[in-house]
């Protein structure tokens, strides 16, 4: 029975836990709450790196066990106490400090871990998941420590300095050169730069000595509503694990696909909606099915005059912006689609005059000589002139009848 249990919860495991279990929760926390991972933790790092050493020594566990937290600042005294959060963690973690890694002089670190690098994922996502949101499950390799000797490569005490270099993974090489004698780094052989080796016998079985072991990891990536194309989602110490680093981040990072209806700019959508001449004049209505499993049904109001490359808006019924209750609009720029030649008959044409709004009246040339001529369909004289002066739209051309085909180089 312990009298209480602050540091174990702290930590996340029972009053019953084992030393390895101990050792693991603190791995995992301090993982996630190191400040180089996570500055906003506040003090939790030093929270639970304090819960750790107390309950890491069987002494100070015992004492707080039996008499708490006061038990500890009363008996504690002169003991081992005190020490800093970052060397608990480097003296758990390996690295920091060592010569081995800190490379010549200048290394500006602090103790403290080295950092594993972050491994960039794309994930490709529809418009239609980036407006309604969806969790995407990604497989990927990663490395972790082998959990069968902890990530030591062999049996507790097995790893041993490597005598041959000092546990510095190189050696120096002294050469004659003529009168001048030159230093050399060279790999330590015996130990291939690891610096420490495993008996043969001792070591583990599971990952031969390497320490890590490869494991498939399936993320859950939570695609909110109205994120953007580029945007990053980080799994913080996700990246491969590895003795002594402290492991890197998996960043996935979004890419829009592009989307066959609708052009997204910003949290607003553009959709290209082409409606007739009548819709355009007189009203009717056309409909855009949207991203989610609605159908916008959009009236045109009669007399409203739809004009080619007008462009109008729905509003709010653009993206949606993450955690916000708002949405983007939706622009929609129109095509009118004027009727065929000779689509009817001369008299009805007439019947227009007294419809649409009159004719601009022509100006007199009094002093010119006026010629009457008629026009021809463009397609059949371009590349004449050299230019493009007629800007041909595919669908027309289709409809132009064969042999229309101008050769352009
Ligand atoms: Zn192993
Ligand atoms: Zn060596």
């Amino acid at each position: 029975m312990v009298v209480e249990s602050k540091y174990y919860d702290i930590l996340g495991v029972s009053p019953t836990a084992t030393e390895v279990e101990i050792k693991k929760a603190y791995r995992k926390l301090a993982l996630k709450y190191h400040p180089d991972k996570n500055p906003d933790a506040g003090d939790k790092f030093k929270e639970i790196s304090h819960a750790y050493e107390i309950l890491s020594d069987e002494t100070t566990r015992n004492v707080y066990d039996t008499y708490g937290e006061e038990g500890l600042s009363g008996g504690g005294g002169g003991g081992p106490g005190g020490m800093n959060a970052e060397d608990l963690f480097s003296q758990l973690f390996g690295g920091g400090g060592g010569g081995m890694f800190g490379g010549g002089g200048g290394g500006r670190r602090p103790a403290g871990p080295r950092r594993g690098k972050d491994m960039m994922h794309q994930l490709k996502v529809s418009l239609e998941d980036l407006y309604m949101g969806k969790t995407s499950k990604l497989a990927l390799q990663k490395n972790i420590l082998c959990v069968k000797c902890d990530g030591k490569g062999g049996k507790e005490g097995a790893v041993q300095m490597c005598r041959g270099c000092n546990g510095q993974g190189v050696r120096i090489m002294m050469r004659q050169m003529g009168p001048m004698v030159q230093q050399m780094q060279v790999q330590c052989e015996a130990c291939h730069g690891a610096g420490e080796q495993i008996n043969e016998k001792d070591r583990c079985k599971h990952c031969l000595g390497k320490k890590i072991m490869s494991e498939r990891k399936i993320l859950e990536v939570h695609v909110e509503r109205g994120m953007r194309d580029g945007q990053k989602i980080t799994f913080t110490s996700e990246g491969d694990q590895a003795p002594g680093i402290l492991p890197g981040d998996i960043i996935i990072v979004l890419d829009e696909k592009a989307h066959p209806r609708f052009t997204r700019k910003g949290d607003d959508l553009i959709y290209e909606a082409k409606i007739d001449l009548l819709t355009a004049l007189a009203g009717g209505q056309f409909a855009v099915p949207h991203l989610d499993d609605r159908v916008l049904m959009v009236s045109v109001i009669p007399g409203e005059a739809i004009q080619p490359d007008m462009i109008k808006v729905v509003p709010n019924e653009g993206m949606p912006m993450p955690r916000v209750d708002s949405r983007g609009h939706l622009f929609i720029k129109f095509t009118v689609e004027f009727p065929q030649a000779n689509w009817t008959d001369e008299n009805t044409l007439k019947k227009l005059e007294s419809i649409l709004p009159p004719r601009k009246e022509v100006p007199t040339f009094a002093n010119k000589h006026v010629e009457e001529v008629v026009l021809a369909d463009a397609t059949n004289y371009q590349g004449r002139s050299g230019s493009s002066a007629y800007e041909e739209d595919e669908e027309e051309h289709q409809q132009g009848g064969p042999g229309v085909q101008c050769a352009q180089q």
